[in-house]
Parts: structure tokens; C-alpha cells; sequence
């Protein structure tokens, strides 16, 4: 915890902890030290943590990257930040983020972009948004791990940028209870970490059955550590032939090759699947995730929580709300409220928003029709490249950055467990990932097939 803290300190440029908690790590460390000297120790005693800002933490300041939400903390701690304390973890401070984790380079944030530790020359880039800040800490050791949130891709393609591991559970695995609602329906925190192992661990303390969310599954949490054996012998692991987009750079499809191989080498038998709905996964999640978003955050209204705007004399509840949500709201925040009240607006409801829910429901059956047939995992690229750079993107139609999820949102509408594992380095020696998506509720078996790729 010590050395994390000095870590911290010293990597202030890299903007990846937006509020510190050095004294309740202190504190932290030394209850888990006391239990690990007692014979107490849980799983992940006296493991310092950073936490994405979308968690409600007890007391301490949770914005969700948003200046709506300036001033906020919360009474209440998030389900899975309260596992992991009671699993021993040790709380260092919240971390950067897209603002409302609507993005996928960090610059949404209301306290500006985190960076990436890696570098080419002297070029700042992108560590990949939404979880950018969680990413950033991992691959910088400032923190043994981190917590994400995965609607779109936010957890598996900042790790992809940084070359970490990163992993969005099933849906329901986690309780989504006390972490900030972007899309509810697509919504799940998974763990950032630098080895699948510590994924493993720390999916297990994440992970739990929670009356207080309705969608959390009733399914026991297993050992996912135990599941890491190396022994894939026999598994069939598809290759989506819709996944080889046009124009994909050759550096991504040799990747994608050699992770092939690797598993291949491993005893695993590599087959050709189809998921035919792929090519409407994009425009189906820029319908949901934005639908979504404008019915949660209708709660900021400058009454409830964080920001109320100045107002003038005579102004009434109108010009509250109105002033409140313009000064509070960055530009991205605002787009999607206006796109998804027009999707769900009477006269659109059905064109859109009702036909993005059938698109979706085809794109799940693609899935279940592939495992149906016997395939494990599935193996696909994580991103279309690595990590660009700050301000690459900016000025730039906001299209060309929903383009980069093409790879991931798939998962989330699917409801499916997915991974992002670091398997090697473009031509600047930059990190790329590749990604498994596994069945349902079977994240161990996921896991081990990510442990052969590591
Ligand atoms: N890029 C996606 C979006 O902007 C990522 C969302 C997410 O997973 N939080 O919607």
C-alpha cells in the first residue's frame, strides 16, 4: 500500500486518480495486516485497489467523471466495493474515467483525459476509455488491480491499450447495486488486473448474488481460480468469419492468427463460425446504451444529488433543471440524452428503439447457436488497433469513435462473459489484445482459455 501510495504520488501526469484516500488506505492496510498476522486472511487481503469513480463509495467522493455530480458522496457503499473490503482489499482512491463512461478515450472526463503510461517517442495516447483511468493505473503499478465497468466495451478495450487483463463478467454475475447506471440492461463491473490469475481472484471476491439487484442471477460463485489448469485439450474455440472486417490492418489479423495458434498448440481444436448479425450490433447499441442513459440519468436534476446551478431572480423549476443539466453535463453526455429521448419518443419508439431491442435478440441467438453447436469460446481481436493518440480523434465526426467498438458491443448486447488479454505488440511496440467471449455464467472455463493466451 506504501509503495503505492508513493507511486501515485509520483505519476500525477498521468491523471489516472482523480481523488485519493491515503489515510483510509493506511488504515486499510493495517486491519489486513493485523488479519494477515491472525490467520485470517480472505483472498485478497491487504491488496491495494484502485476504484473507477462509477462506484458509490461510503464518504468519499464518487462523480462518475460528471461536474453534475460535483460534491456528491455517497452514504452508502456499492456492492462490489463492499465485497472487496470484506475480502481484505485495501482502497487507495477513485479513478478517471469518460464522464458517465459514455466514451472510449478518456476525453469525456470533466477532470480531463487520463494518459497512458505507454508512449511512442514522445506522443501522449489514449489509455482507452471508459475505464481509461483504471487501465492506466494497473499498467502503471500504482494499484495491484482495479475495479471497471463494461456496457460497450469500457473494460475490455482500455485494457487492450494498455496491456493489462481485463474481463466483463455475464450479465448478473455482478451486482450492478450502488455503481452509476449508464445502460442498465448492459451495465456490469468486471476486474482490471495485470494477469489472468488476478482476474480470477478478484472476479470471485467481485462477484455475488445480491438481493438488492433485481437482475442479479441466482447462480453460486465457484472458484474461478481453480478452474486455471492450462488444460484446454479438446475444446472447440470459433473464429467469427464476420469479425474480419474490411481493411483491418494485417497487424491484427497476424495477432489474431497466433492467438489462434496458440490454442491450436494447446489441444484445442479452431473451427470457423458465423454470427450473421454482427454487422447491426453498433447501430443496435447506439440505439439501447443512449435509450437507456436518457431514462437514468433523468434523476440529475439539481435537486437529489451534486450540482444545483445558480439561478436568478424569478427563475422556477423549470430553469433549475435547464440550467442545472447545461452547466453539468458534458458535450458527449448531452448527445446521447438527445438521441435517446428521440429513439424513445412516440413517433420514433418503434422505427428505433423496438427494432434495436429485435436486432439484439437475433445477435444473442447468433451465440447461443454457436455454442449450441458445440463451440466453447469464441476468439476475436479486443480493438481495431492499439491505443491512438490524445486528441487524435477530436474534431472528428463522434461516429468514428462509436466505430471503434465493433469488436466488443456484441458482448454486452448478448449478455455473454468477455476478456481482453494482452498478446503481443504492433510494429511501434504498442500493446494489442485479443478477445475470448465465453457461454453464459462459465467465466472459469473462460478464463482458463485466456490463462493459455497470457
Ligand atoms: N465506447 C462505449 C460508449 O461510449 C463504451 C461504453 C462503456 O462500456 N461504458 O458507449
Amino acid at each position: 500500500t506504501e509503495a503505492c501510495l508513493n507511486a501515485i504520488d509520483g505519476a500525477g501526469t498521468l491523471n489516472a486518480f482523480v481523488h485519493q484516500t491515503p489515510e483510509l488506505a493506511v488504515e486499510m492496510a493495517r486491519v489486513a495486516d493485523h488479519r494477515i498476522k491472525a490467520g485470517d486472511g480472505a483472498p485478497m487481503t491487504g491488496i491495494p485497489l484502485g476504484i473507477k469513480d462509477l462506484f458509490c463509495t461510503n464518504g468519499v467522493a464518487t462523480q462518475a467523471a460528471s461536474n453534475i455530480l460535483d460534491g456528491f458522496r455517497p452514504e452508502y457503499e456499492s456492492t462490489v466495493t463492499q465485497n472487496l473490503w470484506d475480502a481484505g482489499a485495501v482502497m487507495l482512491g477513485k479513478l478517471n474515467m469518460d464522464e458517465f463512461a459514455m466514451g472510449s478515450s478518456n476525453e469525456t472526463s470533466a477532470y480531463g483525459n487520463a494518459v497512458n503510461p505507454w508512449k511512442v517517442d514522445d506522443r501522449q495516447l489514449t489509455p482507452g476509455g471508459s475505464s481509461g483511468g483504471s487501465a492506466a493505473a494497473v499498467a502503471a503499478d500504482l494499484c495491484l488491480a482495479a475495479t471497471g465497468t463494461d456496457t460497450g466495451g469500457s473494460i475490455r478495450q482500455p485494457a487492450a491499450f494498455t496491456g493489462t487483463v481485463g474481463l466483463k463478467p455475464t450479465y448478473g454475475r455482478v451486482s450492478r447495486w450502488g455503481t452509476i447506471a449508464f445502460a442498465s440492461s448492459l451495465d456490469q463491473a468486471g476486474p482490471m488486473t495485470k494477469t489472468v490469475r488476478d482476474a480470477a481472484i478478484m472476479l470471485g471476491a467481485m462477484a455475488s448474488v445480491d438481493p438488492k439487484d433485481s437482475t442479479s442471477a441466482d447462480i453460486p460463485v465457484p472458484d474461478f481460480e481453480a478452474a486455471l489448469t492450462g488444460d484446454i485439450r479438446g475444446k472447440k474455440i470459433g473464429i467469427p468469419r464476420e469479425y474480419r472486417m474490411d481493411g483491418m490492418p494485417a497487424e491484427i489479423d497476424a495477432l489474431w492468427q497466433k492467438g489462434a495458434e496458440m490454442l491450436r498448440d494447446a489441444g484445442a481444436e479452431i473451427v470457423d463460425i458465423s454470427l450473421p448479425h454482427t454487422k447491426y450490433a453498433l447501430p443496435a447499441y447506439y440505439v439501447v446504451a443512449p435509450a437507456e442513459a436518457s431514462s437514468n440519468l433523468a434523476r440529475y436534476d439539481g435537486v437529489r444529488y451534486g450540482r444545483r446551478a445558480k439561478l436568478a431572480q424569478g427563475d422556477g423549476v423549470v430553469e433549475m433543471y435547464e440550467k442545472t443539466r447545461a452547466e453539468g453535463f458534458g458535450p458527449e453526455v448531452k448527445r446521447r440524452l438527445m438521441i435517446g429521448t428521440y429513439v424513445l419518443s412516440a413517433g420514433f419508439y418503434d422505427a428505433y428503439y423496438n427494432r434495436a431491442r429485435k436486432v439484439r435478440a437475433l445477435i444473442k441467438r447468433d451465440f447461443e447457436q454457436a455454442y449450441a453447436a458445440g463451440v466453447d469460446a469464441i476468439l476475436t481481436p479486443a480493438t481495431p488497433s492499439a491505443a491512438f493518440g490524445l486528441g487524435e480523434m477530436s474534431g472528428k465526426d463522434p461516429v468514428e469513435m462509436y466505430l471503434l467498438d465493433v469488436f466488443t458491443v456484441t458482448v454486452n448486447l448478448a449478455g455473454l462473459p468477455g476478456i481482453s488479454v494482452p498478446v503481443g505488440l504492433d510494429g511501434q511496440g504498442l500493446p494489442l489484445g485479443l478477445q475470448l467471449i465465453g457461454r453464459p455464467f462459465e467465466e472459469g472455463d473462460l478464463l482458463n482459455h485466456a490463462y493459455v493466451l497470457e
